[in-house]
């Protein structure tokens, strides 16, 4: 179609010049990339010896005439851009024209390519560099590049590669990515022979995910719902709270259809997850950002696998944003499951304790002055004993009731509105405790099946949200100390104090300057349980500073509420009784983010249904 034309030499220079070809897996990045940009339907990939041997990319595309093909070689030959201006908003995967040279230089490289309607195609063989031959030929419509022997001529560059393992599993995660990118191309990659995916052309992203990664992975994700900036468009799926990695391959991110690294995406989604991801761990992110090729500049990386934002706090704004709601967004539909009514066996009431719900003994109370008090169970009574004993008196006063100090009267209005409000949504909820395993776990029952809840991280989410609330609210309720202590800091750590000292004392720590590198302590939070205040007071500060650089002022109070409710929740082995147990999960399922701890870590599991039917070999 001749479309192929030379940059003039300042727009070649103003290409980002680079190394193109580090690896295989740029190889068949490189190639794949070209495909899309060719409106592909279909891509074959294969691979040999983890493609040193032979990378062979097949598509389905415009394919190019003979004059283009060989000007395809040509170093800064593109029909993608034109001028400078275009490289200002690109919309294409390439731009620079360098790929194709750059890998016949470095290998034994033969392209055959036609056009749908031409009679005949074209067959080149270039090695390293040197046009061989160039004829007739061309097979179906499309192209076909091969690259054999890849830095056969560079024998430096060869010993560098990793071994044909990695460098395998590097090409698999790069078709991994732009199978995720363009779910609507089907993608097959066949390693040493042997087919590793055949993904059809998939009719929606969720399709690709489960075809790719498989239906279990799909279930663990939530779907993106966003769309507060009008300059940035954010799609795709997340794992929902609790979901992680411990490496970063399940962590995909494209802007306008292409696959990139950015670390300000990273950790704006790091912010976003906040407490729902653990520590250490990577993110699941399939996630899609559309907006304005002329606010990402695509030419900064030799590969291209970086961007550049003209607007980077408000991508990163959108970006947290946008994870937070969904994650949050989420719960709805977790609770769906604990709306629907639980059948019960008919024979419930009479035979067995009665285990159902009585809302009587789920009246509010200040649970994380509550429940860290907790006496053990009635000896030798089990779970149910307790609940049938609270049945018929729930006021009576048992051996382990009288344990448990009163409830404290609510007092201030706003308390009296939150209280409502919980006690409002509670009554919704529907579920039926079943009993708890190894002192730990809580079984129960809810519409959708059987639901586990390691009770020590539930009761670490109730307190976390609990404290974060009246932090934002009226503060942390604190104690003084009987006698205030003062303790010295080095100069760097008096300056951070100095900054943050309305925020310490927001989290219920009285705090002041008594003196150059000295400070005061006079009141702690009183839901801690701290014997040496100064070596407490260096223990957060060494904490928290290294989380304040990035956070702000707020996520700082959290960063400290979680790192101290863990030492408070209810441990593994602390024995609940039948209403504290129902009392913990009503404040669960209450929480903003219920399904994990503020260290990110799972506090449910559900298991359907329909997945213990299939254990069962019920359904297949
Ligand atoms: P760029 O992709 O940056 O333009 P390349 O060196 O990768 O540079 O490719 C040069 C040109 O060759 C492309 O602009 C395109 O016109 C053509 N080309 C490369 N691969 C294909 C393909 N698979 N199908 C059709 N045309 C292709
Ligand atoms: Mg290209």
């Amino acid at each position: 179609m001749g479309q192929i034309r030379l940059l003039s030499e300042t727009v070649a220079s103003q290409v980002a010049a680079g190394e193109v070809v580090e690896r295989p897996a740029s190889v068949v990045k490189e190639l794949i990339e070209n495909s899309i940009d060719a409106g592909a339907r279909k891509i074959d990939v294969m691979i040999r010896r983890g493609g040193i041997s032979l990378v062979r990319v097949i598509d389905d595309g415009c394919g190019m005439d003979r004059d283009d093909t060989l000007l395809s070689l040509e170093r800064h030959a593109t029909s993608k851009i034109r001028s400078a201006t275009d490289l200002q908003a690109v919309a294409t995967l390439g731009f620079r024209g360098e790929a194709l040279p750059s890998i016949a230089s470095v290998s034994r490289f033969r392209l055959t390519t036609r056009e749908a309607r031409a009679i005949a195609g074209t067959e080149i063989i270039v090695n390293g560099g040197k046009l061989d031959v160039v004829r007739d030929g061309g097979e179906a419509p499309g192209t076909q590049v091969e690259v054999r022997s890849l830095f056969y001529n560079l024998p430096v560059r060869r010993k560098f590669l990793r071994s044909e393992n990695t460098e395998s599993r590097n090409i698999e995660h790069q078709v991994h990515l732009q199978a995720v990118g363009h779910p609507q191309i089907g993608f097959s990659l066949l390693r040493d022979d042997r087919v590793l995916f055949q993904l059809p052309a998939a009719a929606t992203l969720s399709d690709r995910i489960r075809d790719l990664f498989g239906a279990e992975l799909l279930q663990r994700l939530v779907e993106v719902t966003n769309n507060r900036s009008p300059q940035i468009r954010i799609s795709g799926f997340i794992g929902q709270a609790g979901v992680s990695r411990q490496t970063r391959t399940q962590q995909l991110l494209f802007v306008n259809g292409r696959a990139i690294e950015s670390s300000l995406i990273t950790a704006a989604i790091r912010e976003g997850y906040h407490t729902a991801l653990m520590k250490g761990q990577y993110p699941v992110t399939f996630l899609f950002l559309e907006l304005d090729p002329a606010s990402v500049d695509v030419n900064v990386h030799p590969a291209k696998r970086e961007v550049r934002f003209r607007d980077p706090t408000g991508v990163r704004e959108a970006i947290v944003h946008c994870i937070q709601q969904t994650l949050e967004g989420a719960r709805a539909s977790w609770q769906e499951k604990f709306r629907a009514p639980v059948t019960l066996p008919a024979a419930a009431g009479k035979a067995g304790p009665d285990l159902r719900l009585r809302p009587e003994v789920s009246a509010p109370h200040e649970i994380y002055r509550e429940l860290p008090h907790l006496g053990p169970a009635v000896a030798g009574g089990g779970l149910s004993a307790v609940a049938s004993a609270e049945a018929d008196d729930p006021g009576r006063a048992s051996a382990g009731q009288a344990l448990r100090p009163p409830a404290e009267p609510v007092d201030s209005a706003s308390e009296g509105v939150a209280l409502q409000r919980a006690a409002a949504k509670t009554a919704q909820q529907q579920f039926q405790i079943i009993g708890v395993l190894n002192k730990l776990y809580v079984l129960m029952e809810n519409a959708d099946g059987l639901v586990l809840v390691d009770q020590h991280a539930a009761h670490e989410r109730i307190l976390f949200e609990e404290l974060r609330r009246r932090m934002e609210e009226q503060g942390v309720p604190t104690q003084r100390l009987l006698l205030p202590q003062t303790f010295d800091v080095p100069p760097r750590d008096a300056d951070w104090i100095e900054r943050n000292l309305s925020i310490l004392q927001r989290m219920g720590i009285g705090i002041e300057s008594f003196g150059p590198g000295t400070f005061k302590i006079d009141s702690l939070p009183s839901f801690l349980d701290v014997s040496d205040p100064a070596q407490f007071m260096r223990k957060v500060i060494d904490d928290l500073k290294s989380a304040s650089n990035t956070v702000s002022a707020m996520r700082l109070g959290e960063e400290m509420i979680a790192k101290t409710v863990c030492r408070h929740a209810v441990k593994a082995n602390d024995a609940l009784r039948y209403p504290e147990v129902e009392k913990l999960i009503r404040d669960l399922l209450d929480c903003d983010l219920p399904y994990c701890c503020p260290h990110g870590r799972p506090t449910m599991i559900q298991i359907s249904l329909a997945e213990l039917e299939k254990k069962f070999g019920r359904k297949v």
